[in-house]
């Protein structure tokens, strides 16, 4: 069902009887504006709100039908587009936050505190491992890194003080994956919450929620926007863990998103279902010609029978994405490819970031990730390097036409 309306904009009453993904995008969280019949939504750069009654003034006076009364608490234009998140995750709601690390950021400072134990995924955006490695430990928060392509690694570091699991799956930037309801049902058998960052597979790659998933969090910034101007994050999960993060992270923390960014990201969020169908078609072509290059010598992508996990790729994602992970050999030959790329390619831009329209290929060392922001040995690194070799190539493929793409990515290869 969708979320509740937390405020005056109601939804219509007709939307809920159409809960199809691309009627959902365009339609969820929007109605024309009872002021001017606009139909589209109309962008309210307003901090503040007059009331017509006294209401109070801390956070924990926040109600579910509370009208609005500044930014940091709620705002139209954010309402909207956390409506329309949450319709798309198939959640009660959602919480929108400045970016997906202060989305991340929200979901362990919410509910992790000094003497918890979490456990979060060996191998996980830069971000997200760094601050799991340096932050967490420093508040005395106990954290495990843990392989959870292997359910069984998680059966075996749960704690009777964890708390949290943070999965992350397709993971950035290898494109292992992890089976969600498996390790959700180890998660809730131990009493604790599972959130996931989703950002790769976007709101269409799986039913997170459908799958277990307590918080699905995604980088905005990327698929969800689609066009690569405006940072931005959300948390979608059950009315009351959303609460929960809006009146800790949202209102005290204060990472909130800008109704600028939601607005724009919500016209990119429209198109969401269409994209991702053009992205994964894309990404297929592409990483089949991949595949045929001489001077490639793997491709990890979950919508191809090589990948190492296609069974669970065929069961659990509903879209393979766009993103494809490529190697060449040693990390000298990446190395001398990339810089080679920096100067041949006309079309794809050298350049971090992914999901957006244009494509996008970054080449990432493995000493180099694994010794500064993943810091695994022994088995965990060798677990990264069977899909990682020296290092790979991790390419965005954006909705430019696929010969298009392979005929510049054609002449930095060779
Ligand atoms: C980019 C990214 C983030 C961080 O998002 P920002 O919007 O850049 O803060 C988190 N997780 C994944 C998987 C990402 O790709």
């Amino acid at each position: 069902s969708l979320p509740p309306s937390q405020n005056s904009l109601t939804e219509r009453p007709a939307m809920r009887n159409h809960q199809g993904p691309q009627t959902l995008a365009i339609h969820a969280g929007e109605s024309p504006d009872p002021g001017t019949g606009a139909s589209s939504p109309p962008l309210h750069m307003s901090s503040t709100f007059c009331v017509d009654a006294p209401a109070g003034f801390s956070a924990h006076d926040l109600g579910s039908e509370s009208p609005f009364l500044y930014a940091r608490w709620s705002n139209p234009t954010v309402d909207m587009f956390e409506r329309k998140i949450a319709a798309l995750d198939r959640a009660e709601a959602c919480l929108a936050t400045a970016s997906g690390m202060a989305a991340a950021s929200a979901i362990f400072f919410t509910f992790l505190s000094a003497g918890d134990h979490v456990v979060v995924s060996d191998v996980s955006y830069a971000g997200v491992a760094e601050l799991a490695r340096e932050t967490l430990p420093r508040l005395g928060i106990q954290v495990t890194l843990v392989d959870l392509s292997d359910p069984q690694n998680l059966a075996n570091a749960l704690r009777p003080n964890t708390k949290l699991v943070h999965a992350e799956t397709p993971v950035n930037p290898i494109t292992r994956l992890t089976d969600l309801s498996a390790i959700a049902a180890l998660t809730h058998q131990a009493g604790a919450l599972l959130s996931c960052d989703c950002t790769f597979a976007s709101p269409m790659g799986q039913r997170a929620t459908a799958l277990g998933v307590d918080l699905v969090m995604h980088s905005a910034t990327k698929y969800i926007g689609g066009h690569g101007d405006a940072l931005g994050g959300t948390i979608s999960g059950r009315a009351a863990l959303i609460k929960q993060l809006r009146v800790e992270a949202g209102i005290h923390h204060g990472g909130i998103l800008s109704p600028f960014n939601a607005w724009l990201i919500a016209r990119g969020a429209a198109t969401l279902p269409l994209r991702m169908r053009a992205h994964q078609s894309g990404a297929l072509e592409v990483a089949r010609w991949l595949e045929t290059h001489p001077a490639v010598t793997r491709v990890l992508y979950p919508g191809l029978p090589s990948h190492p996990q296609y069974d669970l790729a065929q069961r659990q994602m509903l879209n393979s994405s766009g993103m494809i992970a490529f190697q060449v050999g040693s990390a000298e030959q990446g190395r001398a490819l990339a810089q080679t790329m920096i100067e041949k390619l006309d079309m794809v831009h050298y350049a971090v970031s992914l999901g957006h329209h244009r494509s996008l290929i970054f080449w990432m060392e493995t000493a180099a990730l694994l010794a500064s922001s993943f810091r695994l040995e022994g088995a965990q690194a060798e677990g990264y390097r069977a899909f990682a070799g020296d290092g790979i190539f991790r390419l965005s493929v954006g909705l430019e036409d696929p010969p298009d793409i392979i005929a510049d990515l054609g002449r930095a290869l060779g």
